[in-house]
């Protein structure tokens, strides 16, 4: 059977449709990238903002005018959510609410068009003896340079805007063993492996005996040497010592990069966000990494008009955001969420003022980037390849180009890793240029030479 799959959605939501993917090749079936020969079209939703639930359903309501006969199957986060309103749409033989790979193969496979299927997940949110992929491991994140780890899923906090953690359940987290395996076999594949989940920093908390993502990271340094890594979005106050410590000493084999949701700088704000931390124990803890380690990838998620936000509460951010040495910033003006907290609170912000703020804060973050990789020229950097040679993403998570032409035998020769055809590598060298046009000028090395 050829599938076709599209993901909306964060790397989790990406590493989950790998496993689908996989799920499905195990049975004989395979992924293809034309649409038009798809018999099966999975969609894997997403639902951060309401923006990407109404984007999940124009590109189902666009697929089924295009490709009538294809059968089309929801998936994701938006589906766990909203299954009933994705079984009623033209075109949609069947919804999963949720992800497991598993049982989205056995829906494909079996063509049973019964409409709505309630994993077990749906019954069982609060649990936390779940286990957040069944079947095998993953061994490739097909058709692309830097692979996907998914260390936990779910989350334990209750931020008052977040409907993710509803669609995704308790925090769950994989086994170190499971986790070192998956490592090595996408390691042969890829020359950076993600750790992606949607709560990281507590990965290990639910394990016994407890483990913290430190502890997994320094075992996965040392398990799987030939690999870089990197840690993906975690919050500033669960960033430990350990962990800057092996940022700081792995020599870049541990990315120094982090991506540390603010939400608001506005301790106001951040109460009616539930959120844990304070505006002064963010600032401490990004002031103390910055301090810390250099070169140094420092990003943030920022929420504009929030239901409360004043104009004092958000120069306040504007301040925080100015004195922290962010390297780049997601910005989204604020959405109620369906079923979330922050849909019942009083003094909503108009959406042209929260629109406002968020293009303020987004200039002043590209300012600020502007400058970081004005910065890094004339320095060393190390970089994975992508897009067949051409650009490349360092340490510190800059997109670069790579100088000259390298042919691909010699780009993508290195340490074993191959790919239908295209092995990603690390290639390292100086940065030149200026912010808009940063390049990479890689040192010589003998499996290395240029056209
Ligand atoms: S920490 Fe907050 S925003 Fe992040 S997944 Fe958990 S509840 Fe959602």
């Amino acid at each position: 059977m050829r599938v076709y799959y599209h993901t909306f959605g964060c790397k989790a939501n990406q590493y989950d449709t790998e496993r689908m993917r996989q799920e499905l090749e195990a049975r004989g079936s395979y992924k293809t990238e034309n649409v038009s020969e798809a018999e099966v079209i999975v969609v894997n939703t997403c639902t951060v903002t309401n923006q990407a639930d109404a984007e999940a359903r124009r590109f189902i309501r666009r697929m089924h005018r295009r490709h009538p006969d294809a059968r089309i199957v929801v998936a994701g986060c938006s589906a766990a959510l909203r299954g009933e309103d994705y079984t009623a749409m033209d075109g949609v033989a069947d919804v999963v609410e949720g992800h497991d790979a598993v049982h989205v193969a056995r829906v494909v496979e079996h063509r049973n068009g019964s409409g709505l299927t309630q994993i077990e997940l749906r019954g069982s949110l609060d649990r936390t003896d779940y286990e957040p992929v069944g079947g095998e491991l993953l061994r490739a994140r097909l058709g692309a340079s830097r692979g996907w780890l998914k260390i936990q899923d779910g989350c334990d906090r209750k931020c008052s805007f977040c409907a993710t953690r509803l669609a995704r359940g308790a925090s769950r987290s994989r086994a170190l063993h499971e986790v070192i395996e998956e490592a090595k076999l996408l390691g042969k594949r890829h020359a950076e492996l993600v750790l992606t989940g949607i709560h990281i920093g507590h990965y290990g908390i639910d394990l016994n005996p407890q483990l913290s993502l430190g502890q997994l990271c320094a075992s996965l340094l040392e398990a799987v040497p030939d690999v870089r890594f990197r840690v993906g979005s975690i919050e500033a106050t669960e960033v430990d010592a350990l962990l800057i410590e092996l940022m700081e000493s792995s020599g870049g084999t541990l990315a120094p990069h982090l991506h540390m949701p603010l939400q608001s700088g506005a301790d106001p704000v951040l109460r009616l966000m539930r959120r844990w931390h304070t505006r002064e124990q963010y600032r401490v803890r990004a002031l103390e990494i910055a301090e810390r380690i250099s070169p140094l990838g420092l990003g943030a998620d920022v929420i504009t008009g929030f239901p409360g936000e004043t104009d004092d509460d958000h120069a306040v951010t504007r301040a925080l955001i100015e004195e922290i040495p962010f390297t780049y910033l997601h910005v989204f003006p604020f959405s109620p969420r369906k079923n979330t907290v922050a849909e019942t609170l009083p003094r909503r912000v108009p959406q042209r003022v929260a629109g406002e703020r968020a293009r303020e804060l987004r200039t002043l973050a590209q300012e600020r980037g502007t400058l970081y990789r004005g910065s890094r020229s004339g320095t060393t950097a190390t970089v994975v390849v992508e897009g067949g040679g051409r650009m490349g993403i360092t340490e510190d998570y800059l997109r670069v180009r790579v100088d000259g032409e390298l042919r691909d035998a010699d780009v993508f020769c290195g340490a074993g890793h191959t790919m239908n055809g295209l092995r990603p590598d690390l290639l390292t060298g100086t940065l030149r240029g200026d912010p808009d046009d940063l390049y990479i000028v890689p040192l010589e090395s003998p499996s290395l030479s240029y056209v």
